[in-house]
């Protein structure tokens, strides 16, 4: 028998699709070729695997060896092919049974004494596998992350050895196990002293999902207050926490398993390029805006910004997601990410303090905000100044903020009734369902046609204004938008960046 066929998994942004490896002996003189467009790290594999099987003490078959990779138009990266084509090697010269493959995927990298090295993308390849009906090996590494997917039979393997062992049923591989989530000590609300303004706004963003600008000038509180978002949030379910671990599985980062249902909270600094942010590169890694899948983004300094990777940020604001284009290749990554962007209101951070120790000119202060494009901050749903705490208020005995589980407690409340009502959180409503949901009385119509007029909204913010309104119509318990709910979401884009608000 001089034919073997083995399961793998290749990686294609956070997918995983499977690759038969056909591995065929024949007469000839002794050589080795890998076709089914490998890249450079395949070809490689074959001095791996060579030496691994050598090592632990097998043949190397001395016959003309093909491998075969399929499909063929699938791109292949890495190492994680050395164990299926070691087997397979394995197999088609007799040395393990055949059909003791059947049932299995391998995943993983050989060292040249047959250690089996980690690979990236682990979960992605066991929760397809998951579809398949087979277990999987995978590399003692990576085991804690593949569990995470309960729904295969993962196992552990240290050595290629190791796995020939179970293949020949006289050795047993122990099962993966997930570990314990790790309790995660979030930044609190608690912390926060004053600032009611930015607190009512930040519990209507997590409330309802939407995007929130932060201005005001430096130590005014804007990265603490970021930061306490995600524990505003409601725990990810379990289907949106295995989404964003796929995500920083595929990043090359790594993925602890241990912190899988914390929401991410991702701060990349404002010297990031347009890679980092939304991803790319040869072999297609999922950018900053992918790794806050399900969680939050926090872009501070954002008029400091290349210009080109904030316009970058409109197709995932808006779309969920990122595509990456590479030659003749596509690979797609989840970005459904909360933006909480900040500023400061002018160069130097003190326009419209009190203090007047501002002295920036008009026009260094308009091309400072203009830094920022128009259609970015449509998409913006709140946007408010936040002013310099007076001392009062940062005194040692002045009490603390309401607690983050307090408010995250009407928070979740505020987000059934939305999913009873449409499936989704506020800001993800379409246009269509804003304008089934977010009916306003015909004095409110009035209202924000008015606002429409003098701030001179686009529709598309106009729908964002309607959303917000609804939002806050949810934190109040109402079924209808009132007056009250609607001039408090159209206060949000009183803010305008050219606007009078914002003067100096
Ligand atoms: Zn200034």
């Amino acid at each position: 028998m001089g034919l073997a066929l083995v399961h793998g998994r290749a990686r294609a942004g956070v997918a995983a699709p499977a690759v038969q490896v056909e591995v065929h002996l024949a007469g000839g003189l002794p050589a080795m070729s890998i076709v089914g467009l490998p890249e450079a790290a395949v070809r490689e594999a074959k001095d791996r695997v060579r030496a691994a099987i050598q090592c632990a003490q097998f043949e190397f078959p001395a016959r003309r060896i093909t491998v075969n990779l399929a499909p063929a138009d699938l791109p292949k990266h890495g190492g994680r092919f050395d164990l299926p084509i070691a087997l397979g090697i394995l197999a088609a010269s007799g040395q393990i049974p055949v059909e003791s493959l059947r049932d299995t995927e391998f995943l993983g990298e050989l060292g040249l004494t047959g250690e089996l090295r980690p690979v990236d993308g682990a979960l992605p390849a066991a929760l397809a596998a998951a579809g398949s009906g087979r277990r999987m090996v995978v590399p003692a590494a990576n085991a804690p992350e593949a569990a995470l997917a309960r729904q295969v039979e993962v196992l552990a393997a240290r050595t290629l050895l190791e796995v020939c062992a179970m293949l020949h049923g006289r050795k047993a591989l122990p099962a993966g196990v997930a570990p314990p989530a790790a309790a995660v000590a979030a930044p609190d609300m608690r912390d926060v002293r004053g600032q009611q303004r930015a607190r009512r706004a930040l519990e209507i963003a997590a409330a309802g999902g939407h995007h929130l600008l932060l201005v005001g000038p430096p130590g005014c509180g804007k990265t603490l207050l970021a930061s306490r978002l995600p524990g505003l949030l409601p725990a990810p379910a379990e289907d949106e926490a295995l989404e964003a671990a796929a995500v920083a599985s595929v990043s090359g980062r790594g993925l602890d398993p241990a912190r899988w249902r914390t929401r991410p909270f991702r701060a990349p600094h404002h010297t990031a390029s347009a890679v980092a942010l939304v991803g790319g590169g040869g072999e297609p890694r999922p950018g900053e805006v992918s790794l806050a899948h399900h969680g939050v983004l926090f872009l501070d300094e954002l008029p400091e910004w290349e210009r080109r990777a904030l316009e970058v940020l409109r197709e995932p604001l808006e779309s969920g997601v990122v595509t990456i284009s590479r030659a003749a290749r596509q690979a797609e990554f989840p970005a459904r990410f909360q933006l909480v962007a900040a500023m400061n209101p002018c160069p130097c951070g003190w326009a419209g303090d009190a203090s007047g120790r501002c002295r920036c000119p008009p026009e260094a202060i308009r091309r400072y905000r203009a830094r920022i494009s128009g259609p970015l901050l449509d998409r913006i749903d709140l946007q408010l100044e936040i002013p310099r705490l007076p001392v009062s208020e940062l005194r040692p005995d002045a009490p603390p903020g309401e607690a983050s589980a307090t408010i995250r407690h009407r928070v979740e409340i505020a987000r059934a009734r939305q999913q009873t009502r449409a499936g989704c959180c506020n800001a993800r409503l379409d246009q269509a369902a804003t304008l089934a949901t977010c009916r306003l009385d015909a004095a409110d119509q009035r209202l924000l046609e008015r606002a429409v007029e003098s701030l001179q909204l686009s529709a598309r913010a106009m729908h964002r204004c309607l959303r917000v309104a609804r939002t806050i119509a949810d934190l109040d318990g109402c079924d209808a938008i009132g007056t009250a709910h609607l001039t408090e979401a159209l206060a949000y884009r009183g803010f305008s960046i050219d606007g009078p608000a914002m003067a100096a």
